[in-house]
């Protein structure tokens, strides 16, 4: 099947697809064992599958790509010049699912964070300790 996208917009499709997730995703899970936490990941029960389960906090944790979930004002999140509608409308409709999911969750009382690569990969010390000082604040706001 011929791409529908040349050849310079499919390469940045396939960096921002390589750098999401992934590399970001680690650095938190070897952060929380470190740290002692008892978790599970991508869990397939959950809405949105939330990449961190800690179940005895009944807390959810997203690690959210900038590019694929529009981390506002993050120069990561810039889309293609090309294709600029297709990517508009597939980034949008990512969020709108995103924050279904978390309002769900909620609903099922977790406490849902999201915690963006861009942090993560700067300093995974920082970005993580502003979701664990909210795990012990009983009157947990849940945006980050
Ligand atoms: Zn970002």
């Amino acid at each position: 099947m011929p791409d529908i996208f040349d050849k310079k917009t499919r390469s940045y499709i396939m960096s921002q697809v390589h750098s999401t997730g992934s590399k970001a995703e680690r650095a938190v899970f070897n952060w929380l064992q470190k740290k002692g936490y008892k978790f599970t990941t991508h869990s397939k029960n959950l809405p949105g599958k939330p990449d961190v389960v800690l179940a005895d906090r009944k807390t959810v944790i997203f690690v959210h790509g900038c590019f694929w979930h529009h981390h506002r004002n993050c120069p990561a999140s810039e889309l293609p010049q090309s294709n600029r509608d297709y990517w508009l409308r597939k980034i949008k409709k990512n969020s709108i699912r995103d924050k279904r999911n978390a309002a769900r969750l909620r609903r099922m009382g977790w406490h849902v964070f999201t915690v963006w690569e861009c942090q993560v990969n700067r300093n995974v010390d920082k970005a993580m300790r502003r979701i664990e000082k909210r795990l012990y604040q009983s009157n947990v706001c849940h945006e980050i």
